[in-house]
């Protein structure tokens, strides 16, 4: 039994009947087939020549009849059936070659069976196939023939002629079948294969498409759909990569103030429509301006500015501040609505890093919390 063979069987269950290698399964029918008709293409001959005994024709019969069956039972249980029946049609080429010289060379049968040995050759082995073919069929030829002596005839009988034209057109036919089965299988085998290509490549676009996806889902709080902190990190860097200096910035940090209080009072999920609403509206009305909108903390949010000067910051401030006084926030049927105000400290600065302006916006928060809330302070220099 092959390896391959060997592989698919199942562990444990009942051993499934091994897989005859397709070349082990042709050359069996071909010869099968083929032999039986030059074995009658011979058997003319050698009545027209009548130059053969009970011997020949039993040779005759064994090698043409016979021993296509135990090539078969050989080739089936070789562990390699390809190279083993390629072993068997160079021993085709020698024999044919024997008989050719034993029957005194006939020119229509030693033809068909040199050119049916070394074609099967060629389509397994290529042109040194066929000239390993050819070369062997010439050994038997000239070994039976000239090594026995017998006459050259050259002549073939009438009979045995159309036979062998008959066997030549079976043999040529069953070939371009062959060939044929096997392009159409090949063509089947494309387009599987196509397919397959296609059902991976929209897999990896799938796949893609979902990486982005992910990404982007991870610079995001899920709560209100701002940019987190990474994202903000992220937008730092890249704002930074390259440039000598800190470019200038503008920093807003903004506090929900006494936002705990919703949360006792009301509930967390009101407490969360609280967060989404403030969102909303940094996003909705300061988005365009900001680089970076992010929810920076708990209730807290950063606004990342492009440097516009400190009026322009404390203006857009105080905007901010008027606007989220006048949010009012229905908590449910029948209920009241919930006003919230928003504590902001700000710094903004040229050739200074982030980290600077963030500390200065953090402190100048502070004092705005310190000085009553719903206020907005400047992060001194
Ligand atoms: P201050 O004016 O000093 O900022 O007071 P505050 O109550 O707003 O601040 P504090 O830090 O005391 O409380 C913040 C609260 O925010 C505490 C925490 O439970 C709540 N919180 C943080 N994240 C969330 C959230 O995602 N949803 C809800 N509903 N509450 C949150
Ligand atoms: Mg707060
Ligand atoms: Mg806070």
């Amino acid at each position: 039994m092959s390896a391959s063979q060997a592989d698919s069987a199942a562990p444990g269950g009942p051993s499934p009947l091994p897989r005859v290698h397709w070349l082990v399964a042709m050359n069996r029918r071909n010869r099968t087939l083929g032999f039986a008709l030059l074995w009658l293409v011979m058997a003319a001959q050698m009545r027209w020549h009548a130059a053969s005994g009970p011997l020949a024709w039993t040779l005759l019969t064994l090698h043409l009849l016979v021993l296509p069956q135990m090539m078969y039972w050989r080739a089936c249980r070789a562990a390699n059936p390809r190279e083993t029946e390629v072993g068997h049609m160079l021993l085709d080429a020698l024999m044919f070659g024997l008989w050719s010289g034993w029957l005194g060379h006939p020119l229509w049968i030693s033809g068909l069976t040199l050119v049916c040995t070394t074609v099967n050759l060629m389509a397994f082995r290529g042109p040194p196939g066929a000239l390993q073919a050819g070369a062997l069929y010439l050994v038997g030829a000239l070994a039976t023939g000239f090594g026995l002596g017998i006459e050259p005839v050259l002549q073939t009988d009438r009979t045995a002629t159309l036979l062998a034209l008959f066997t030549m057109e079976v043999y040529l036919l069953g070939f371009a079948w062959g060939a044929y089965q096997r392009s159409l299988q090949l063509h089947r085998t494309r387009g599987q294969l196509r397919e397959r290509e296609q059902d991976l490549q929209r897999r990896l676009d799938e796949i893609a498409l979902l990486q982005v996806r992910l990404a982007e889902q991870a610079r995001r709080d899920p709560l209100t759909g701002l940019h987190n902190r990474r994202f903000l990190v992220e937008h730092l860097g890249a704002r930074q990569s390259g440039r000598p200096a800190a470019p200038p910035l503008g920093v807003m940090l903004i506090d929900i103030d006494h936002f705990k209080r919703v949360n006792d009072s009301h509930g967390h999920a009101a407490g969360d429509a609280v967060l989404q609403a403030v969102a909303r509206l940094l996003e909705q009305r300061h988005g365009g301006e900001a680089e970076v909108v992010c929810r920076y903390g708990g209730e807290e949010f950063l606004l990342l500015l492009p440097y516009r000067g400190a009026a322009r910051m404390r203006a857009l401030a105080e905007q901010l501040r008027v606007e989220a006084e006048l949010l009012r926030l229905p908590l449910g049927e029948g209920q009241s609505l919930i006003g919230v105000t928003l504590s902001i400290g700000w710094a903004c600065g040229h050739d200074e890093p982030f980290e600077a302006l963030l500390d200065r916006a953090d402190r100048a928060l502070y004092r705005a919390k310190q000085g009553g809330r719903n206020r907005v302070e400047s992060g001194l220099a």
